[in-house]
């Protein structure tokens, strides 16, 4: 099966941004002054079951080891450009300004970065006037046509396995150790661009092991409720700064 795809240069995917980056990438981000987030979700993980399935696998190999009371949890940690609005980077013509050294992310859209899922055109950015029959191939049986787009995404996905352990002494250095239940959204840790530099820097020195006791933050009661029965630390909170909600706040009271 084939998708066909020619960007129409709408300049949608540069607006409002939350990029995923490797380190690498996170620390020219920021060092550019730009505002780079954590944003953090955590899997329960009782065992290391399951391997067998290749998203399981996926998942375990881009995660870190996390303990939420005595629960042991799988930690991912992810680097993202926010920016609301146009990107620094977009030109009024709607060019990217950045072009040679923009992220890996905004070199590959619209297609999907994570393995095992497919690439939607319903749930992309690009207008329905990019898709359609007699166009470039973008896709052919779930695979990146294009041989340097397919190099680009394997490179970051490789990008997001190395760098599980400097990400790890990165919540270290900082001191933050919240994270939201996988699915339900990301608990989110905002730091001035400098500051997440130094603590990039000193994370890939290898400073920063620190304790891997970390604690739950939901907008659900039901949550919060079930997690307390099982003894693991966790705070109601509501969506706003510092979590990023994939559903309504859903609080007791
Ligand atoms: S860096 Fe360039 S391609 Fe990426 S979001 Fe900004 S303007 Fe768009
Ligand atoms: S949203 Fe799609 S069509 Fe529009 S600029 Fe981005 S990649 Fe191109």
């Amino acid at each position: 099966m084939e998708i066909t795809f020619d960007c129409t240069q709408c300049g949608r995917c540069c607006h409002d941004l939350r990029l995923t980056l490797s380190v690498a990438e996170a620390r020219v981000w920021a060092g550019r002054g730009h505002r780079v987030d954590l944003l953090v979700e955590g899997w329960p993980w009782p065992d290391n079951g399951a391997l067998d399935d290749p998203v399981m696998q996926w998942r375990r190999v881009t995660t870190f080891d996390a303990r939420v009371g005595d629960v042991p949890f799988r930690i991912n940690l992810r680097l993202v450009a926010r920016h609301d609005g146009a990107c620094p980077h977009l030109l009024p013509d709607m060019r990217c300004g950045n072009y040679d050294a923009r992220p890996r992310i905004c070199r590959i859209y619209p297609l999907e970065s994570r393995p095992f899922e497919a690439m939607v055109p319903e749930r992309r950015l690009c207008p329905p006037e990019a898709w359609g029959e007699g166009m470039p191939v973008l896709e052919r049986d779930g695979l990146a046509a294009d041989e340097e787009a397919a190099a680009i995404l394997e490179a970051h996905r490789a990008a997001m396995v190395m760098d599980v352990s400097v990400k790890q002494r990165l919540a270290g250095l900082l001191g933050f150790f919240d994270a939201a239940m996988a699915g339900e959204g990301f608990a989110v840790c905002e730091v001035a661009p400098w500051a997440l530099i130094e603590a990039l820097e000193a994370a890939e020195m290898g400073l920063g092991d620190g304790p891997d006791a970390w604690s739950i933050v939901t907008n659900r009661e039901t949550t919060r409720a079930m997690l307390a029965d099982l003894e693991c630390p966790a705070r109601l909170v509501a969506a706003g700064v510092g979590f990023l909600g994939s559903f309504a706040d859903l609080g007791g009271g």
